[in-house]
């Protein structure tokens, strides 16, 4: 097998003395990385983990969940990481409901994971510790990697929970390594990247867009707690950052620091953006900036990877997430599901690939809604196609708003919205309305000090859209919810 759980071991062959972790001072090598992870795969075996058990992981990102992730898939058993932001309750559900006999935790979650998962829960280091085992040399033979097949599940990963609540799509072994390769093939990224992980770790796109793919490739991972603006600039400066991804909040936040002009990120060669609506405007500022600024579009159905546009092509197809990968096939098609609509008619989005999971854990009705004959996924999302095969991303199905009898889709209402200057954040939704059925309205976010009243954005809307897209109200705010991987909850806001 080439399970996930070999890849340390593998890699420790080829490049030893590389460089795979840097978190804070802190320095790992592929050979440092694969002692720890047989470490750690010892440790887990003593406590009687072994093929299929299920090890759910809490804490924000750090070494440690690498380490996790990599040694549970190497005594054969399957990772479940869970979101940091959720409470005990919420984090209880999860742990039953994946049937975890582990739940391995950052120090700092101690009290959460003790409320969440009594009896199950271990600090992360006193996992080896506690083991009274500090000798990691040799050991292969306490790891299963080698007799893994690439059907088995390596993980359970919550998707981000933005429409309701989080389902654990079943990922195999080669789910993650599809993916990984097609982002090997379809990127440049190579063996000196230093990849940059702030979004987190426990959500797909972290994880499986950057990370992974980097460690397969004897890159280095820089591994960050969280996102904050000016830190990642400074990385940029110190790190030498090559590659990192992020949702579009935190592309929006940086380029607003008082040092994006003169930050020197001439380092950066793959910016990938992605998770929810990319604002057009959001991408004119990073291209203006001489980045290449590609979308990618995915969901942690698939691994995530789905589309993902060329660097050469980030200007000339900007706004668009690009062509399928490499080992990924997309068809856009109409309501009925069958029908394939033309170039210009949205579509809904059904992805196909070696990368797209099994199902939903535990929940035959919710994989029979999605996995559909011949293994085709259906995403839930609205895209277009233009006439080279480029795909723009639309929407969510569920957020359309129907007003009037007409669709309207609201992230082209906020695409609209954004190109106003005093817009920081917004999102349209729908009301019901005795008249129209549906009305959209925006609840905004402006910049500190902004004189811009309701009217003013209204305006800006009408010299733009469709008179039956622009929303009938408006409402300012300080803030607007958000999902832990930085997505707006429409849900909370309705
Ligand atoms: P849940 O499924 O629990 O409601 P979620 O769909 O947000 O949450 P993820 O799997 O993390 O969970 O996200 C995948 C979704 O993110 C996609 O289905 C799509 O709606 C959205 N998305 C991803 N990339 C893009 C993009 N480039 N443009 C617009 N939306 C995107
Ligand atoms: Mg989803």
């Amino acid at each position: 097998g080439t399970g996930i759980g070999s890849w340390p071991r593998r890699r420790a062959r080829k490049t030893p003395g590389r460089i795979a972790i840097v978190h804070g001072d802190d320095t790992q090598t592929y050979r440092e990385l694969d002692e720890t992870v047989t470490r750690f795969a010892r440790a887990l075996r003593a406590r009687g983990i072994g093929r299929g058990d299920r090890v759910a992981y809490l804490g924000p990102n750090h070494p440690s969940f690498l380490h996790a992730l990599f040694a549970t898939c190497a005594v054969g058993a399957v990772f479940v990481p869970l979101n940091t932001r959720l409470a005990a309750p919420e984090l209880a559900y999860m742990l039953s409901d994946s049937g975890a006999r582990l739940l391995l935790h950052d120090p700092g979650c101690a009290e959460t994971a003790a409320e969440a998962g009594p009896g199950i829960a271990v600090a992360v280091d006193e996992l080896v510790d506690g083991n009274g085992d500090g000798d990691g040399a040799g050991a292969g033979d306490d790891r299963a990697d080698e007799v893994m097949a690439d059907d088995d599940p390596c993980m359970i990963m919550y998707t981000s929970g933005t429409t309701g609540r989080p389902k654990g799509a079943v990922l195999s072994h080669a789910n993650i390594t599809w993916n990984s390769l097609n982002v090997l093939v379809d990127t440049d990224l190579a063996s000196d990247e230093i990849a940059l992980v702030t979004a987190p770790l426990f959500h797909t796109a972290a994880l499986n867009m950057t990370c992974l793919p980097t460690l397969l490739k004897g890159g280095r991972v820089v591994i960050e707690p969280g996102f904050d603006a000016e830190r990642m600039l400074d990385l940029i400066e110190g790190q030498g950052v090559t590659c990192l991804f992020g949702v579009p909040t935190m592309f929006a936040a940086v380029a607003e620091s008082p040092r994006w002009e003169t930050a020197d990120l001439s380092s950066v060669r793959i910016l990938m953006c992605g998770g929810s609506p990319v604002p057009t405007a959001l991408i004119e500022v990073y291209l203006r900036r001489g980045l290449s600024f590609i979308q990618g579009y995915g969901m942690t159905e698939a691994s995530p990877g789905t589309l993902l546009l060329d660097r050469e092509m980030s200007a000339v197809k900007a706004g668009s997430a690009g062509v399928p990968h490499f080992f990924t096939d997309v068809r856009l098609v109409r309501s009925d599901l069958t029908g394939e609509a033309a170039p210009g008619e949205p579509g809904e989005i059904l992805v196909h690939g070696p990368h797209v999971m099994r199902g939903y854990y535990g929940l035959p009705d919710a994989t029979a809604e999605v996995l559909l004959e011949g293994g085709w996924f259906r995403s839930g999302d609205v895209g277009v196609r233009d006439e080279d095969g480029y795909v723009s991303i639309v929407d969510r199905v569920k957020d359309m708003i129907i007003s009037g009898g007409e669709n309207v889709y609201p992230a082209e209402v906020e695409n609209a919205l954004y190109d106003h200057p005093d817009v920081v954040e917004c999102a349209v939704i729908g009301m019901p309305d005795a008249r129209w059925g549906e009305v959209g309205k925006a609840v905004v976010v402006l910049r500190t000090g902004a004189a811009t009243d309701p009217q003013d954005l209204l305006d800006h809307l009408a010299g733009r859209l469709a008179k039956y897209k622009v929303p009938k109200a408006v409402e300012f705010r300080a803030a607007l919810p958000r999902t832990a991987s930085g997505k707006i909850r429409k849900s909370a806001l309705r």
